[in-house]
């Protein structure tokens, strides 16, 4: 059987960190990845004429582990293009149009309230679960909605933007999720929309994960799925090792597991001692976070533009990204975001031109490409979002070991949560954790 000091559970962002510290540090690694990829619910891929981030896109320089990577491996950003145009619904069925500005304004005071409690919400933006959060976390993002005057197109307006930024019907998502980012942003909601949707990495996530595996000095093995972790000793011997037995029937013996698998994904593996509470917990409830985003090809060259609609919609943010021509002539590359990826058939791009022309009319979408992640066994999730509740409830328990057992994703971090930078957060964290236990006890 193979022995190792550390077996790493996923080459996602957290994954690829941590087996990267482990092995810089001395540690023997084992990096053990389901997919035939790295990068986990990163995912550069050539499609529709151009390099499409399937997953993840957006980066910023406010997201302090992302941005000590970006430096480390000389990456760059570069803008996702600037709205010439902006489209919102007027009345329920109607579709407006007018400038950044005037949508600007039209958020302004919905954007100011919803969060205007940040500072005594969440007074460190490292330290999510402190502060009157506790209290506040009972609420959803529509609860918060709906104790603000708005116009009835303002509020329309409001709720299709925070489903962008959280992927799911906001009577679901925790209004901890909006507090928490702000309070990441230092309390500026323009910056967090800035922080959460506007640079792109250049080359794609892809070339940046490449450049992170090449500096792992323990192998990363692929189309390798765990199927259970067992501790040896009883729950307490952190030191007795356990044995990580692949689909296969592979058998490996380490003495630290990281694991990096989302809540909605772990119980794919059988773990012994059953997982704690915390995750048990949440894994039942899932995570808020169920949203789709999908990639189109609208024919010829659209202004570029921004769209919002409802949050009732199948899609409620479509935004131009990219222009390319073949010999068909020039086209467009659309990308939008929906709360629920039930609503909408990505493999039918009649369901998706419909979808399509309540936000922004008179496009012809001649292709259409995505990646369902709710549905892909070694994600079930989007980017990650709480239920009211679950970050006060669970986040901290969330990110303890058990026993030999380590738990580092994006799920569980501090700052970022949801996001690359929360990934990074957790590696760097639960490396730590393994190195001052293993290298003082060797
Ligand atoms: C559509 C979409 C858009 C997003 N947009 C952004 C954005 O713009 N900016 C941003 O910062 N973040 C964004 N995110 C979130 C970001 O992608 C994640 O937060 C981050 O990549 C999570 O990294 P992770 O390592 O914690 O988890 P993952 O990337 O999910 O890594 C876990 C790894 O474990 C592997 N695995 C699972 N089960 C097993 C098993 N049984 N055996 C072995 N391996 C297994 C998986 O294949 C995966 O590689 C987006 C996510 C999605 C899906």
């Amino acid at each position: 059987m193979q022995s190792v000091d550390v077996v790493v559970i996923g080459a996602g962002f957290a994954g690829l960190t941590a087996a990267r510290e482990l092995g810089n540090a001395g540690l023997s690694v084992l990096t053990l990845e389901a997919r035939d990829r790295i990068g986990g619910r990163t995912w550069t891929d050539h499609r529709l004429g151009h390099d499409l981030e399937l997953g993840a896109n957006w980066v910023h320089w406010v997201q302090p582990h992302v941005w000590a990577e970006m430096t480390r491996y000389g990456r760059e950003m570069i803008r996702s293009p600037r709205a010439e145009e902006a489209y919102w619904r007027s009345r329920e069925d109607g579709v407006r149009q007018g400038t950044l500005e005037e949508f600007m304004d039209l958020i302004e005071e919905g954007q100011r309230e919803l969060v205007k409690d940040v500072a005594a919400a969440i007074p460190r933006g490292t330290e999510p679960t402190v502060g009157t959060i506790q209290e506040l976390d009972r609420r959803s993002i529509q609860d918060g909605l709906d104790m603000l005057r708005l116009t009835p197109e303002g509020r329309v307006a409001n709720e299709a933007v925070w489903v962008g930024h959280v992927n799911a019907p906001l009577d679901q998502v925790g209004l901890s999720s909006a507090l928490r980012w702000v309070a990441a942003t230092g309390g500026h909601w323009e910056l967090m929309h800035e922080a959460s949707s506007t640079y792109r990495v250049v080359d794609g996530l892809r070339a940046f994960t490449d450049l992170i595996a090449a500096d792992v000095p323990g192998e990363i093995r692929l189309n390798t799925v765990v199927t259970a972790v067992t501790q040896l000793g009883d729950t307490e011997d952190d030191a007795a090792g356990v044995i990580v037995e692949t689909a296969d029937g592979t058998q490996i013996r380490a003495r630290r597991v990281v694991s990096t698998l989302p809540v909605n994904a772990i119980t794919e593996i059988t773990f012994t001692p059953e997982l704690p509470a915390a995750w048990l917990r949440q894994h039942g409830e899932t995570v808020a976070s169920q949203g789709t985003k999908v990639w189109m090809r609208a024919a010829g060259h659209v202004p570029r533009f921004f769209a919002y609609g409802s949050q009732h919609d199948a899609l409620s943010v479509l935004k131009a990204e990219f222009y390319l021509s073949d010999e068909h002539g020039d086209y467009t590359i659309l990308v939008g975001f929906g709360p629920q990826h039930t609503r909408i058939d990505l493999d039918d791009v009649a369901s998706v031109q419909s979808a399509v022309d309540r936000l922004r009319p008179g496009l012809e979408i001649t292709e259409v490409t995505a990646h369902d992640w709710m549905t892909d066994p070694f994600a079930q999730t989007t980017w990650m979002t709480h239920r009211p509740r679950q970050l006060t409830r669970d986040l901290l328990e969330l990110q303890q070991p058990a026993g030999a057992v380590h738990f580092a994703t994006t799920d569980n971090a501090n700052l970022w949560g949801g996001f690359i930078d929360g990934a990074i957060e957790s590696g760097l964290r639960e490396a730590k954790r393994v190195k001052d236990a293993l290298l003082e006890r060797p």
